[in-house]
């Protein structure tokens, strides 16, 4: 996708979304980005000054006609965005202005920027690492207060500085084992086996943190993902609508009508709640669209953050429904006995635990008066209030959580290779604990550092480039 040779090139693209606005902006970056630009915007001086803007008319290059009225606002070399010198056009928000601009640009000499190409380019100039390249990507797709919180912090270089200083240790470690290679044959120890595995030691719990945040960084970013499951008819996808406050789900009173994964997304106190109501889990279906939408549902459940276990109160647990949940993780796991209006005795939690008696489901609860209080909730589809009730639960999950402070990852190439380098790490430290020689430990090593050279874009390549820059769209 990105060549190198390419990377001299001036680019132009309508960094706003498409349609139409009241205005759109046209960024241009490169070496000719003034020469260009001063073509079709006469009005800018010979030497503007950067950050400013100057205002004025665009016109045709070659009939001299008006296009817009514009505002150039100028970026010097090595003091924008991209580290090149910018020009951004802000024109009126027309389709037809933008497409016009974009033509005398090309027809100029600048060529249409690829996917992503203006953050690349600023990686590319070490205006940034790739981590936070990355994070540009999720800020501009922030979709709830708390995504944007998260990938402002990664932008502003949390997770980089951490990852330096496991680089910075793990090159220390590396060039006194390289220094011991040098003087093996003459028996002197560069350093102490004690100081390294010290230092190993220190490596690994950051990278171990780094990894276990990965969770609930993703869940910050992306949402939590919630599937209802239960068996047919018990009110998921009344339960649903409650949830995403609207009539998306198609509720009927033939058990097994839900036979697709329906989703939508709602967001609760800044945080975004993906919901998926699956057809009903039953194992004896003899017809096949059930049968496929069954299958669904079972995948669905598996790639959730959390489940909401649906049935009806007015019958109480059936055994089918407790095989289920024996097949389910109660970390996991939400309880809503449904439809209490039917029901004129007052249900508690008690109730639940009857029916559950002697379970594998039970038994897995670690702390159960906690999984009782937190985990079951009696609720009725018909009233609305629900809503809060069971979403505030899980916002408070992760309520304690010190997000100002903590340093969380929330991207999966990051996971991969972080997860990668905690694994050499560990070896490494189990050959130093043998007492193998440096060239071993240096070997291994250099893998775990290859790994976080990857993550912060120090060492890469196109595959990598690719994986990280297909994400964005044009004039990103
Ligand atoms: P699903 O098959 O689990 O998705 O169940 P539905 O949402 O289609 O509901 C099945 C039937 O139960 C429908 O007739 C709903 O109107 C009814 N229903 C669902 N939830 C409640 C509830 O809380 N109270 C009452 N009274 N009826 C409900």
């Amino acid at each position: 996708m990105f060549r190198g040779d390419r990377d001299n090139d001036t680019i132009c693209a309508v960094s706003t979304p498409h349609g139409v606005g009241g205005i759109s902006v046209i960024r241009i970056s490169g070496p000719k980005t003034l020469s260009i630009v001063k073509k079709i915007c006469a009005f800018l001086p010979e030497h503007p000054e950067s950050h400013k803007s100057y205002f004025g008319l665009l016109k045709d290059v070659e009939t001299g006609l008006e296009i817009d009225e514009v505002l150039a606002a100028y970026f010097q070399h090595g003091r924008s965005f991209t580290g090149e010198e910018v020009i951004e056009i802000s024109c009126h928000g027309s389709p037809v202005i933008c497409q016009s601009i974009l033509t005398q640009l090309v027809g100029l000499g600048a060529r249409p920027a690829d996917r992503g190409e203006f953050t690349y380019r600023a990686f590319m100039n070490g205006k940034m690492d790739l981590v936070q390249a990355e994070s540009v990507l999720s800020l501009i797709e922030a979709q709830s207060q708390q995504a944007a919180k998260l990938a402002l912090r990664q932008l502003k270089g949390s997770v980089s500085k951490k990852l330096e200083d496991i680089e910075n240790d793990m090159t220390w470690i590396l060039a006194h084992a390289e220094a011991g290679i040098d003087f093996s044959t003459e028996d002197i120890r560069v350093v102490d086996q004690t100081v390294t595995l010290q230092k190993l030691a220190v490596i690994e719990k950051s990278l171990q943190e780094l990894v276990a945040t990965f969770r609930v960084g993703r869940i910050l970013k992306d949402g939590f993902r919630i599937v209802l499951t239960g068996l047919p008819n018990v009110g998921k996808s009344s339960l649903l609508n409650v949830f995403l406050e609207d009539e998306r789900a198609i509720v009927t009173d033939i058990p097994g009508t839900t036979r697709d994964v329906i989703h939508g997304d709602t967001s609760f106190k800044g945080v975004k709640f993906t919901f998926l109501d699956t057809a009903g889990l039953r194992e004896s279906v003899s017809d096949l669209v059930e049968k496929i939408g069954i299958q669904k549902s079972k995948e669905a459940t598996g790639e959730s953050d959390f489940v909401f276990f649906v049935y009806d109160s007015e019958k109480g647990l059936s055994q089918e429904e407790i095989k289920i949940l024996n097949g389910l993780d109660p970390q996991r796991t939400y309880i809503l006995a449904n439809k209490i209006d039917r029901i004129s005795s007052v249900l508690s939690p008690k109730t639940v635990l009857k029916d559950l008696d002697n379970s594998e489901f039970l038994q897995k609860i670690g702390d159960l008066e906690g999984f009782l209080k937190r985990r079951v909730f009696f609720v009725s589809a018909l009233d609305k209030k629900i809503r809060s009730q069971v979403l505030e639960e899980l916002v408070a999950e992760f309520a304690d959580l010190q997000l100002e402070n903590t340093v969380l990852i929330s991207n999966s190439r990051h996971l991969e290779n972080l997860t990668r380098a905690l694994e050499n790490t560990r070896r490494t430290e189990a050959l130093v604990k043998q007492g193998l020689g440096e060239e071993f430990i240096a070997l291994e090593l250099k893998e775990a550092l290859i790994a976080i050279h990857e993550t912060l874009g120090k060492r890469f390549d196109d595959q990598i480039m690719d994986r990280v820059f297909k994400e964005f769209c044009i004039g990103k």
